[in-house]
This record gives C-alpha cells, structure tokens and sequence, in this order.
C-alpha cells in the first residue's frame, strides 16, 4: 500500500504545483438555470462567458420540446445506437442537421469531442495525410493522433505554412491529404481563413475538415457558419449541440454519405457509446426550427458584440481585432486575469480567465462572450464593472 501512498501525494504535489502557478481551475456553483443572468452563492450575477449565443440555454421552447420528447420516447435508451438505441427521433435530427448545414448526411455524436476524436481513424490510413492548424481544438488534436495517417501542421492561418505543408505532403507521397480546421478559433475568436484554405486544397487536391462548433447557428446565412459565411464548401463539417443550438450537449459530422456510412460502421466513439437520450434530440430538432429562422437574435448578437467591443476598447483594454461574439480581454500573466475575474466577480459579473494550457503561457485572458438576449443595460453594467476592476487590479 506504500505505493499507493507515494502515488497519491505524487498527485497532491502536481495539483500544489498548478495552484501554485496560479493556474488551478476552481468551479463556482450556479443555483439555476443558464442564462445572461445567472445565480451564484445566492447572487445574480451578469454571465459573460457562456457559449450561449443565441441566448437558447434556458428558452422555454426548447425545454418543452424536451419535456415532449421524453414523454413520447422516454428518458434515456440505454443502448448504443446500432443495438438498440435508434429512435425515429435521432434519423430524423441527423437529415435535418445534414439539410441546413447542406450535406448529404450526418451522424450523431454524444459530443462534438466524440465527433473529432472518432472521425480521422475510419477514414484514413498510413498513405495519408492530416495538415492541421496549430491551433485546432483538443478534440482534433487527439482525433489526429489516433489516426494512423502522417501529420503535418501549419502555423495557425498561415497560408504560406499550409501550401508548404500541403506540398511536402504531396512530394512525401501521401495518398488523400485532407487539411483540418476550426472554423472560429475559440480563444482568440478568429475565423479561419477558408476562402484560401479550400482555394489551397482544391489545388493540392485534399479535402477540408472544419469543425465549426464556435459558428454553426450564428454566422453566415441562416447561422450555417463559416463556409456559408465565406460563401465556400468544406467536404466534412463537425460541430455541437452545446452552445448556440441549445447548449446541452451532442455533436455530428455532416459531410458525403460514404463518408457518414464509414463513420456509422467504424466510429469508435460512435460504436462504444451509449445514444442521446430522446430529450436532448426532441430538443435539436426544435432549436434549428428556431436557429434558422432567427435572424433577429443573429443581428442582436453582432449588435451587442460591436457595442461590447467598443466600449472594451474604449476603456482601454487591449482585445484583439475582429468581429465575433467571442471578445477576449488580453492580459497576460495568469495570476492577473484570475485577479481580474475575481475582481469582477465582486462587482456581480461572472467571466473565467483563460490561461494555461488552454493558452500559451504569458496569453492569459478573460474571455468574454456575447449573447443575443443580453440587454444595453445588462452591457453597460458590464463595462462599468471592467472599468472598474480594471483600475483595481492596473490594467487600464
Ligand atoms: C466546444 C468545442 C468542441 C467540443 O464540443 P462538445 O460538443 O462540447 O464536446 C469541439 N471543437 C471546438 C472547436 C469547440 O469549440
């Protein structure tokens, strides 16, 4: 049992490190619903760093077609999908998905994770290639690595990078090349540079992955996302339930239907996981009617997004260029923006910094994010509270 002692104070030591360098993440309580005003220890407070775009976390549209559908399909069905765990429900969630976003098909994921971790290993072998943005999401991360196809990364949206990496790949001899991004780049709220990323691929001739879970119910057309915005096509598009479309969880890949077939044969994700419960699909069916139909909460969210970013900007804080809802506040060292969100939470505005290893070390940051139900009032106590912690802890 020595052992097992010596173990486990290895891992107090580890977690005293990173609390040490400020770095430890510590969870706060809500009371209630998610919303742009939320409970905390008792107290509302303004909630700024949700990925509720669309402000659909707590719609009561939306909680009523999940009542609904565990009325007529039950609650959970303790299956995976290809025993017994395929409601009309979920066929119909994956064709509605595959018609807005303009594919032939999609597959259900119980995350978008899942959907990233378990697209790359089906579909391509050794004689391939993955060219991946250095700064891809986690879940496409670890997709790629569980994927036996040669990688190659580019420096994040540069296209110089891209057409040197696409070129090696092609000289190296790689049989397809498929190059994957993400759509927004989450903690800097980029977009990625798709008109030349698929004008590069066509020319290398390899496919373009996007995971679009920062866009897909907000930007371009009908909240289609990237591509749409950019008026371009990506081969295969992943994305999530859990932010503007409702924000409980579930993800997809849309794309070819060879390549969903594949994915519904081979996807380890897919094959050893259990299928969403019927609430949560009832749910996604119901947030596209809403989502595309809302060009009202689109306009409201870019509109609260300028006015957000002006005012930031105004105070003096340092952000960086853009226009999405994601809007972080640069600050540097991670003690400082854990000191800057304590701050905050003082003044009743609930925001997270971001430091390490979710960004490079010496990037730290708030990040906020912007919400179509979130009032000119509720945006100007925002920006009266960042003034004011700024000041307290001498950023501005
Ligand atoms: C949030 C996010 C994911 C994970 O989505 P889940 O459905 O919560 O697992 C994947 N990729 C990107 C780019 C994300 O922002």
């Amino acid at each position: 049992m020595a052992d097992k002692a010596a173990f486990l104070t290895h891992l107090s030591t580890t977690l005293a490190g990173i609390d040490a360098e400020g770095l430890f993440k510590r969870e706060r309580l809500i009371g209630g619903a998610q919303g742009t005003r939320v409970t905390m220890a008792g107290r509302e407070m303004l909630n700024l760093c949700a990925n509720n775009y669309l402000g659909l976390a707590d719609d009561p549209r939306l909680v009523a077609a999940a009542t609904q559908a565990m009325a007529d399909h039950g609650y959970g069905m303790a299956s995976v999908r290809f025993i017994c765990g395929t409601q009309d429900l979920h066929r119909r969630l994956e064709q509605r998905l595959a018609a807005y976003l303009g594919s032939e098909d999609s597959i259900l994921f119980a995350a978008c994770f899942d959907a990233n971790g378990g697209l790359f290993e089906p579909l391509l072998g050794p004689e391939d290639a993955i060219i991946s943005d250095s700064l891809n999401h986690a879940s496409i991360i670890d997709g790629i690595r569980l994927c036996k196809a040669r990688r190659y990364r580019y420096a994040n949206s540069d296209m110089a990078d891209l057409e040197t990496q696409l070129r090696t790949a092609r000289a190296d001899g790689a049989r397809f090349l498929m190059v994957a991004t993400d759509g927004v780049f989450s903690m800097d709220g980029y977009l990625a540079r798709l008109p030349d990323i698929t004008a590069l691929a066509d020319r290398y001739g390899a496919l373009v992955m996007v995971d679009d879970c920062h866009a897909t119910g907000f930007m371009g057309p009908q909240g289609r996302g990237t591509p749409a915005h950019f008026g371009v096509r990506a081969d295969i598009l992943t994305g999530t339930l859990g932010k503007a479309l409702g924000g409980a969880l579930g993800g997809y890949v849309a794309g070819p239907q060879p390549v969903i077939d594949l994915l519904r044969q081979r996807a380890r994700p897919y094959l050893f996981s259990n299928a969403l419960p019927p609430a949560v699909v009832g749910a996604g069916l119901a947030a596209l009617d809403i989502v595309e139909a809302a060009d009202d909460l689109r306009a409201r969210l870019f509109d609260n997004a300028a006015y957000w970013r002006a005012g930031l900007a105004d105070a003096g804080f340092t952000l960086l260029p853009g226009e999405h809802p994601i809007i972080p506040v640069m600050l540097g060292e991670a003690a400082l923006a854990q000191r800057m969100a304590a701050d905050l939470a003082l003044r009743g505005v609930h925001v997270a910094g971001f430091f390490f290893p979710v960004v490079p070390r010496g990037g730290a940051r708030i990040r906020t994010q912007m919400n179509a139900r979130l009032t000119r009032d509720d945006l100007d106590f925002g920006l009266a509270a960042f003034r004011a912690a700024g000041k307290a802890v001498g950023v501005i």
